[in-house]
């Protein structure tokens, strides 16, 4: 059974905080990381956190906590284009329903609890949620 809309609105407003989180996080570690590694833009605001030109910025700024936050951003935006959509909450391998248990923990989740689990362990996919 595909997701109902009222779980779809809840799962979309779970991502919607998950990336506004993010987004912060990111802001504070590009300032930080500015910081450190050029200590003469400090105090600088840091602006439109998440775009393509911060992005730009983050990718000089070589720091894998960054990476990581940039990547789950990306994702998280991913995710909220598929909810909007009929096939988000459909597993890409198997066709099954991912469930809304699993997808209100793992909003970016593309597989079913089992798919993931065979995916893992035949590819190795450190950025996927591990639930
Ligand atoms: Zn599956």
């Amino acid at each position: 059974m595909a997701l109902r809309k009222k779980q779809k609105l809840e799962i979309e407003r779970i991502i919607k905080e998950r990336r506004a989180k993010i987004a912060a996080e990111l802001q504070h570690d590009v300032e930080k990381a500015r910081e450190e590694q050029y200590p003469e833009l400090a105090g600088a605001p840091v602006t439109d956190t998440g775009d393509q030109a911060s992005a730009d910025l983050l990718s000089d700024l070589d720091n894998a906590e960054l990476s990581r936050d940039l990547l789950e951003l990306r994702e998280l935006d991913a995710a909220l284009a598929r909810v909007a959509g009929r096939k988000y909450g459909t597993c890409v391998d198997c066709g099954g329903d991912i469930g809304f248990e699993r997808l209100s923990a793992s909003p970016t989740a593309v597989r079913c609890f089992h798919c993931q689990r065979v995916h893992e362990k035949t590819f190795f996919h450190p950025s996927e949620p591990k639930l």
